[in-house]
């Protein structure tokens, strides 16, 4: 299951009769294509270039066909969805730290469990810690998900200090020789500066107890959210150092250009894509099975 059914139809659909109908790539044919892709939440900035370089390669072409079209425009896409693949590597660090932010209900909490989850199946040590102590219920909800997969969670009364959890949970970490500590953070962006003075902090006291921690903070959005998305990551990526992004229930959306748009507009990395609710539903990203999903 890609999770790209959705998108898929709404764009594929209107872009094969498009070609089809079109005998040269002509000003009409651009804008309808610029229209197709900005509904399917392209995004001005990306559609602009994917069809810049689309319409320079229709150019070079000695007949059009719409088949040959069709392959152009998905090559075009393929190329912006290179640029920033990069796969998570988490060998490179023992304990490796993982630090997951993002707003309220975009399923940082389902993405946080599927991770432990996997990871633990494939025969990785992994320790969570529950330092979005603002939800009782989101540790209640990791817990969950540890119990199911056998991974010790840390965590404290609610209200607690995020970074003394923080601090348990990496020294957790260590002490069991975990390969991965995944930490849960409230990352609300109530205010920017509250969130920069939060997130430093969480940095200052992991980085006492496992040097360059965090390798990784992963900042999870909504693909739902189309647009909004895009605006959260601009945010969250000016006041904190994200350096890879986690897209979630894009089964559930016909907006799944997102996708390309972080990416494109924004340089930072889709490390994983979630296509469901359940545990097995959270993929790495990979732009040629997302590129071919989209074309079906
Ligand atoms: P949090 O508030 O960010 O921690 O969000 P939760 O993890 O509690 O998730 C909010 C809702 O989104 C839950 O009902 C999840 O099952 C659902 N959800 C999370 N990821 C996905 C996904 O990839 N696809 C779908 N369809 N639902 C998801």
């Amino acid at each position: 299951r890609s999770g790209l059914s959705k998108t898929s139809s709404a764009l594929i659909g209107r872009i094969d009769s498009l070609f089809t109908g079109a005998s040269t790539v002509n000003q009409d044919v651009i804008e309808e294509l610029e229209e197709i892709l900005i509904t399917a939440d392209f995004g001005m900035k990306t559609t602009q270039m994917l069809v810049d370089g689309f319409q320079q390669r229709a150019k070079e072409l000695k007949e059009t066909d719409a088949d040959q079209l069709r392959d152009l425009l998905k090559d075009e896409i393929r190329r912006l969805l290179d640029v920033n693949a990069e796969p998570l590597a988490l060998d490179r660090h023992s304990p490796f730290v993982l630090m997951v932010i993002g707003v309220n209900g975009v399923g940082k909490t389902t993405t946080i469990g599927k991770l432990a989850q996997q990871f633990s199946s494939q025969g990785k040590k992994v320790v969570l810690g529950a330092a979005d102590t603002f939800r009782a219920a989101a540790a209640d909800q990791l817990e969950v998900w540890g119990e199911r997969s056998g991974v010790k969670v840390i965590r404290h009364d609610e209200g607690a200090d995020p970074a003394a959890v923080a601090f348990d949970a990496a020294k957790a970490a260590v002490a069991r020789n975990a390969d991965i500590l995944i930490l849960d953070t409230a990352g609300r962006l109530h205010t920017k500066v509250n969130l920069m003075e939060e997130m430093k902090k969480l940095y200052r006291v992991l980085g006492r107890e496992i040097g360059d921690a965090p390798h990784e903070t992963l900042l999870v959005l909504d693909a739902t959210t189309g647009q909004n998305a895009l605006v959260q990551a601009r945010l969250f990526k000016e006041a904190v150092g994200v350096t890879g992004i986690a897209l979630t229930k894009l089964d559930g959306t016909a907006k799944g250009g997102m996708a390309v748009a972080i990416g494109a507009e924004l340089g930072l990395p889709v490390r994983f894509v979630g296509v469901g609710e359940g545990i097995e539903d959270l993929r790495p990203f990979d732009p040629q099975m997302f590129v071919d999903a989209l074309f079906e």
